[in-house]
């Protein structure tokens, strides 16, 4: 028997996009676990690292984009030292992030609204000059 993979087509257009933001070949991925065994944020994560990879193999990408792990994640490259095969999950992860930051459209971030956001004495200068240049590309 041939088994077929059925992929809806919006989430092969969104992993088409993450796959060309990310620069990466997920099916290098041998789903070892390295990355979950290394990771330090698996706390907060509601999928584990080596299973975003499956899922995003699977073509399973809605479940990916509307998970918490994207989030959580650190961006510390420690899943991509570890990785046997060379898959950079951390690169991943951004671009799942960005596409949902590029699909908000009107909802980036304004540069009229940067000062309203300064006048917030907690609030780190380098997280709105950081939010700024990403919402606003
Ligand atoms: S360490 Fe690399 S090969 Fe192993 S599960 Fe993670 S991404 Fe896949
Ligand atoms: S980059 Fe993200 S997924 Fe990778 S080890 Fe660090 S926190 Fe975990």
């Amino acid at each position: 028997m041939v088994r077929s993979k059925v992929v809806p087509d919006n989430d092969k257009k969104e992993l088409s996009e993450i796959l060309k933001i990310s620069g990466e070949t997920i099916n290098d991925c041998m789903q070892c676990g390295k990355c979950t065994a290394g990771c330090p944020a698996t706390g907060g994560m509601d999928i584990l690292p080596h299973q975003i990879i499956r899922d995003l193999q699977l073509g399973q990408v809605k479940k990916v984009i509307e998970s918490k792990t994207i989030w959580s994640c650190a961006s510390c490259f420690a899943c991509a030292s570890r990785c046997p095969r060379n898959v950079d999950l951390a690169r991943l992860i951004e671009a799942a992030r960005l596409l949902i930051v590029r699909k908000k459209g009107s909802d980036r971030l304004k540069p009229e609204t940067v000062s309203e956001l300064m006048e917030d004495k907690k609030m780190p200068q380098q997280a709105v000059v950081s939010a700024f240049r990403k919402y606003n590309k």
